[in-house]
């Protein structure tokens, strides 16, 4: 288990300036999207409003950082043999400018550290990496780019000279580093991202995580920035999964892609493969008709275990034009033809939309739906899926669809 120290701070402006594919870049004041957070009445609340823009997350002072671990571990399972305090932002954990003083105040609950995201550009001094792991850093998340320094200092905006790669290698050597790199297509991937991993191999990094960049709104970018760049076209999805797969063939560490896939433990929805379809027994079965309306990526995953589940007959799967579940929004429900749904349609839990106004938009044609959430994760995304095991993933991701099936039986129209 880890504690989060959650330090704060602002993506762009606590981060020493934009990285060039950051997809905090760009984004517009725009009417509020809604969500499961906003009040019966209103469309729109904190939580998506300035709270999904992370335009308000200032730096927290470390007395408070420290308290909160404090009283999380009072409150906590403090037996747990496994207990870290992972130490994480909102901008980037080295540019926080009290850093030192929290790590060494954290030092004394004798518990290992988790640097949980930074991008190394707050280290002028690779020293600081020594004194990071002598007070009990023992995990490094990093977001590395490329190892090519004048690369990091025209994507990434890396003013060390150097220093950050130091460092990176430096936590390479002594702690467990999960690297991190957003491929851009021309520009860090080919040849630039092989070189990048062949460092990061020789210097011991436990484990690799690509990141698809995603530069259109059904992408992701919802927050009225897109394009991050002009005139790049992301991976395919295709592309970007055979990507995944060769780098994983050829480099010995552990390697994951968001928003897919994981070669190891087949995130995401490893329930959906052939030969995990054994456990898909002991779900409940599914006796009311519902529609699934999901994400582009999700939906041929649920289809299958629908079909494989026999429950074909009562559930539909229906895609809307969007990537990630939890980033559909309006707009995206109004695409919707709603001759595909039934009378009760089940939405992500996390989709970015009013419930008033998803009932409303998925009503429109006359037929008064039920819509309800479904739970807030059916599968894990790479970065999660490369620290669990292939029991914890099948486990996480059966009591997820569980939690759907049961769902379905509650809110759907009973036909057995
Ligand atoms: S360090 Fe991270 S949050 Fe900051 S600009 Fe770069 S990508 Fe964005």
């Amino acid at each position: 288990m880890q504690i989060i120290a959650d330090v704060g701070g602002i993506p762009g402006k606590d981060c020493k300036g934009f990285c060039k594919y950051c997809y905090f870049r760009k984004v517009k004041e725009q009417d509020p999207l809604g969500c499961r957070y906003c009040t019966p009445g209103t469309v729109g609340c904190e939580s998506c409003t300035t709270g999904i823009r992370e335009v308000k997350n200032e730096f927290i002072h470390p007395f408070m950082v420290v308290g909160s671990v404090q009283n999380s571990l009072m409150m906590g399972d403090i037996t747990d043999k496994n207990l870290k305090v992972n130490i994480s932002g909102g901008g980037d954990v080295s540019c926080y400018p009290h850093l030192m003083e929290v790590a060494g105040a954290l030092n004394q609950f004798n518990l290992p550290m988790h640097l949980g995201y930074t991008s190394g550009k707050g280290i002028e001094n690779s020293k600081m990496a020594e004194e990071l792991i002598s007070l009990g850093v023992d995990e490094v998340t990093f977001t590395v780019f490329s190892t090519d320094q004048k690369m990091r200092e025209e994507w990434v905006g890396d003013t060390t000279k150097g220093e950050s790669l130091k460092a990176l290698k430096l936590f390479c050597e002594s702690t467990e580093v999960h690297a991190a790199s957003v491929i851009v297509p021309g520009v860090n991937d080919g040849e630039k991202l092989y070189e990048t991993c062949s460092t990061l191999e020789d210097w011991g990094a436990k484990a690799f995580i690509l990141m698809r960049f995603a530069n259109f709104r059904n992408q992701g970018l919802i927050l009225g920035n897109e394009p991050i760049l002009e005139g790049i076209t992301p991976h395919s999805l295709e592309e970007f999964e055979t990507l995944v797969h060769n780098i994983n063939k050829d480099f010995n560490f552990r390697v994951t892609g968001t928003p897919l896939c994981d070669p190891e433990n087949d995130t995401p929805f490893a329930i959906s493969k052939e030969k995990n379809s054994k456990y898909l027994d002991i779900l409940t079965d599914v006796t009311s008709e519902a529609t699934i309306l999901t994400s582009s990526i999700a939906a041929p995953f649920i289809e299958k275990i629908i079909k494989r589940i026999d429950a074909d007959d009562l559930v539909n799967v229906v895609a809307v034009d969007q990537d990630i579940g939890c980033l559909i929004t309006q707009r995206d429900l109004k695409e919707v033809d709603l001759k595909d749904l039934k009378e009760t349609v089940l939405i992500p839990g996390r989709a970015l939309v009013h419930d008033k106004m998803a009932h409303d938009i998925l009503s429109s044609d006359g037929i008064d739906r039920i819509v309800a959430r479904g739970p807030d994760k059916l599968s894990v995304d790479g970065e999660m899926s490369g620290t669990l095991s292939r029991e914890d993933v099948l486990k996480k991701e059966l009591i997820a669809f569980e939690d759907l099936l049961e769902a379905i039986n509650f809110f759907g129209v009973r036909k057995k």
